[in-house]
């Protein structure tokens, strides 16, 4: 069977470092992105010229049009999906929950977790054996911030996350007899652009005195877990969580 993996939000950060890993390991990569599309297509390029199969397809996850399109769009470029990374996830600037507007919050909450929510179901629709499919396995990216709240930065996004491990949980047993495994990844505070979106770019730095190993993880760290859970390796695995966070 192909192996044909689609890595939201694969076009920077922890999804590029994905998409690279994937594509070692012999998977044909779909790179979604949302705005960024020559980050995407250096990903796309550099697979390519390592001898390997990648697409770039643009997709918000917030828009179930966009979704069911980018999943028709992997049937039609690659072939049925066999692996999903729940990766695409954003910040809002870094504030007290007093200060939180319904927008934002409404906006964090429909890319982290309905878009998470609406690929699942595009990938389960394709790889359940109740569809036809012949089962396959998604990995969700999480956060330690669902298990330690984020604090005066942003409680809203560690409560998406929060909700990211409920559906892990729940999504795993409801699909564990289909032939589908859904586990997750909990980064701590990984070097990537995400920072500069929450209004602090050097916080790996400032934040990395609390983390036990005294040092922010690198992309490469957390793709590692997640190609890990998605191997054969973790075949009596799902529901399951790494933490890949120094420790924290
Ligand atoms: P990043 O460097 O900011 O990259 C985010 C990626 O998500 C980009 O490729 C972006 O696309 C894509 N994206 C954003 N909104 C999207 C949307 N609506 N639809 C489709 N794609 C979208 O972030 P990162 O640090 O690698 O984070 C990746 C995941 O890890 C996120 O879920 C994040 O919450 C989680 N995480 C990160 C850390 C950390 O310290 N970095 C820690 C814990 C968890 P464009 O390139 O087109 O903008």
């Amino acid at each position: 069977m192909s192996k044909i993996i689609v890595i939201t939000g694969g076009g920077r950060g922890i999804g590029a470092a994905t998409a690279y890993a994937a594509a070692k390991r012999g998977y044909a990569v779909c790179v979604n992105y949302v705005r960024d599309r020559a980050a995407a297509d250096v990903v796309v390029d550099v697979i390519q010229d390592r001898g390997g199969m990648a697409v770039a397809v643009a997709a918000d996850v917030a828009s179930e049009d966009d979704v069911v399109r980018l999943f028709e769009t992997v049937d039609e470029k690659l072939g049925p999906v066999t692996a999903l990374v729940n990766n695409a996830g954003i910040l809002g600037r870094q504030m007290r929950l007093d200060g939180m507007l319904a927008a934002r919050l409404n906006r964090i909450f429909a890319v982290n977790v309905t878009g998470a929510f609406l690929c699942a179901r595009e990938a389960v629709r394709r790889m359940s054996t109740q569809y036809g499919g012949q089962g396959g396995a998604i990995v969700n990216v999480s956060s330690s911030a669902a298990r330690l709240g984020a604090p005066g930065e942003y409680v809203d996004y560690a409560a998406s996350k929060g909700a990211i491990d409920s559906m892990t949980i729940g999504l795993a047993k409801e699909v564990a007899s289909e032939g589908i495994r859904v586990n997750a990844v909990r980064p701590g505070i990984i070097y990537t652009d995400i920072h500069a979106s929450g209004g602090e770019p050097a916080r790996v730095d400032r934040v990395k005195e609390a983390v036990p190993m005294k040092r922010g993880g690198q992309a490469e760290e957390v793709a590692n877990a997640i190609m890990w859970l998605l191997s054969d390796e973790a075949s009596y695995s799902t529901g399951a969580f790494i933490d890949v966070s120094g420790g924290r």
